[in-house]
């Protein structure tokens, strides 16, 4: 993008910003990668080298489950011990100043909360990985007290209720969780401003969201480095890095 419509197109965000009061962020890998983790669905991402491991699998097969901790723990996955970035902390000062209600997030990598977005203000469409959760009972389980209990045994056992443990992100094969995207719809419906920031739009249902913030009369922004197929009907599109883009308009 030519300098000259950069500095427009920020202009014209920072007027849509100000015009807003109910902001909601939709996040997608594209936000962390500013942070050094892989976006997994990228061509030569962690999926095209790495088969996923489906639900049922992962239920029906203890070698299944090992190989699964296995992943976890050689971080091959790449996100531990990665930090918000300028992008994560833009959103999280509109949430602190109250002009953003929400963060919407296709991320499982936490940062929103390590940024300081409250809990209550996350809502997770795909989980979170860095912890996990009993299938059965829903227990959380530290990620630290299983690395321990895999390193010395070679396995992660069961629940004390006897359920299946398993990381708290939702993966292929399983239901979208049925809370978080009844809030997201809410929380979609009573935004004026809806900004999509480093997703593709491109994983269902997840990017109906924007679709149903756009039908229901709010503006739409999406800042992605590569074109979405909703490009066409958002009102401002910026093809940049989101930390530089958000920086330049603080609260
Ligand atoms: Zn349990």
């Amino acid at each position: 993008m030519h300098a000259s419509s950069t500095d427009t197109a920020i202009d014209s965000l920072r007027e849509l910003f100000a015009a807003s009061q109910r902001i909601v962020f939709f996040t997608g890998a594209g936000i962390s990668t500013e942070s050094g983790i892989p976006d997994f669905r990228s061509p030569g991402g962690l999926w095209s080298r790495m088969k996923p491991i489906y639900l049922q699998e992962f239920i029906a097969s203890p070698e299944v489950r090992r190989e699964a901790w296995r992943r976890r723990f050689d971080n091959r996955d790449g996100w531990v011990g990665a930090q918000p970035n300028q992008g994560h902390a833009a959103v999280a000062e509109w949430i602190r100043c109250g002009r953003a209600t929400a963060v919407i997030t296709q991320n499982v990598d936490n940062l929103h909360q390590v940024s300081g977005v409250p809990e209550a203000q996350v809502i997770e469409l795909h989980g979170n990985a860095t912890y996990a959760k009993c299938l059965t009972c829903h227990q959380r389980v530290e990620l630290a007290v299983l690395e321990q209990e895999f390193k010395a045994t070679g396995d992660v056992g069961p629940c004390n209720c006897g359920g299946i443990i398993k990381s708290a992100t939702i993966s292929f094969g399983q239901s979208m969780p049925e809370l978080p995207m009844r809030r997201a719809q809410q929380e979609t419906l009573r935004s004026d401003l809806f900004v999509v920031l480093g997703s593709s739009l491109t994983v269902m249902p997840a990017a109906e969201f924007p679709h149903i913030a756009h039908r229901n009369g709010a503006r739409l922004v999406i800042v992605n480095r590569e074109p979405t197929p909703l490009d066409e009907i958002a009102d401002l599109v910026i093809h940049d890095s989101i930390g530089a883009v958000l920086g330049t308009i603080p609260p």
